[in-house]
């Protein structure tokens, strides 16, 4: 039998309000979840490598204002974006990452070349951009990213002193919202990739799980690339994607037994809302999450395209 490959994307999870979902914008969101994964799939079908098979799942998701990642980020406390994306490449175990940038457009790209050019692994803020400049990308005014739903959310949040989405006029605005892709190529390489603006209100450089390899980001050749979405707090301390793959190393857990031990174990226990996705080496992949919803959707491994937001679908 050839190799297996595929691929599967995931745009957040959290509370996601059937009721209040409109036809049109439930249309959209599964519309850019189909076009993204298929985009990254194609990448696995002309044998490119899995690493660029994420990152080109993930630019979709961060040029659509749909999903908290580029062009629609959530915004910090001071009116603006800080995005966070993260990479990593099972072979070698090479992974690259930024925290705090506030003018690139994609920063799942510049999270590959600091992966790629640079002998680091995360830079933050304004060296991450000086950075980002020597490798091509452009200058982004903070208009580029500004929408009038992320600016009704942050008038919410600020007018209530939280910083986590809460409920509100959206259907979800109990969701995390950031992206993120793991995938398995027909080299038998798995790769992984998450973004995210983080989320509304955030304060004083506030960074969570996204950009920490470990956290939200992890990819091991021969065992499981995850990624990630929820409250990075809770993520951050229970090294939610490495435990995934730790478990499955060393405990020998396939990879549903791990995502949902932890998922609906000990992090739920602790109150950390979330999801987070898998693909193990066989190309196996697992959607798990303790939220009502998660934006998600994959071509497995026999070519099937599967698009889903609720948990009970
Ligand atoms: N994990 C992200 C963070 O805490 C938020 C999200 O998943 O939307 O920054």
């Amino acid at each position: 039998m050839s190799q297996p490959f595929a691929i599967a994307i995931h745009g957040g999870a959290g509370t996601i309000i059937r009721q209040q979902m409109s036809e049109s914008l439930k249309r959209d969101i599964l519309n850019t979840l189909e076009s993204a994964v298929r985009a990254g799939y194609q990448v696995l079908t002309q044998d490119g490598d899995a690493l660029d098979a994420v990152v080109e799942a993930v630019k979709i998701l961060e040029d659509s204002p749909l999903f908290n990642a580029g062009k629609g980020s959530v915004l910090t406390h001071q009116e603006m974006v800080e995005m966070d994306a993260s990479v990593m490449h099972g072979k070698m175990m090479d992974a690259g990452a930024v925290a705090g940038v506030r003018h690139i457009k994609n920063p799942v790209q510049l999270a590959r070349d600091v992966m790629k050019h640079s002998d680091h692994v995360l830079l933050i803020g304004e060296g991450a951009e000086a950075f980002a400049f020597t490798q091509g990308h452009q200058y982004t005014e903070q208009d580029y990213f500004f929408t009038e739903r992320r600016y009704e959310q942050l008038l919410a949040m600020k007018s209530r002193n939280q910083f986590a989405l809460s409920e509100s006029k959206f259907p979800d605005d109990k969701k995390f919202g950031t992206v993120g892709a793991v995938a398995l190529d027909k080299q038998g390489n798995l790769a992984s990739a998450t973004s995210t603006g983080g989320i509304t209100n955030k304060k004083f450089g506030r960074v969570g799980d996204s950009p920490i390899i470990g956290a939200g980001t992890v990819a091991e050749n021969g065992n499981v690339a995850v990624s990630t979405t929820g409250m990075g707090e809770y993520f951050i301390r229970k090294m939610v994607a490495s435990d995934v793959a730790a478990r499955m190393r060393y405990l020998k857990e396939d990879v549903h037994t791990a995502c949902e031990t932890i998922i609906q174990g000990e992090l739920k226990t602790l109150g950390g809302e979330g999801g987070l996705i898998a693909i193990d080496a066989q190309g196996d992949i697992h959607f798990a999450m303790n939220s009502s919803g998660m934006y998600r959707a994959c071509v497995d491994r026999q070519g099937e395209l599967i698009v889903k937001i609720y948990s009970d679908e």
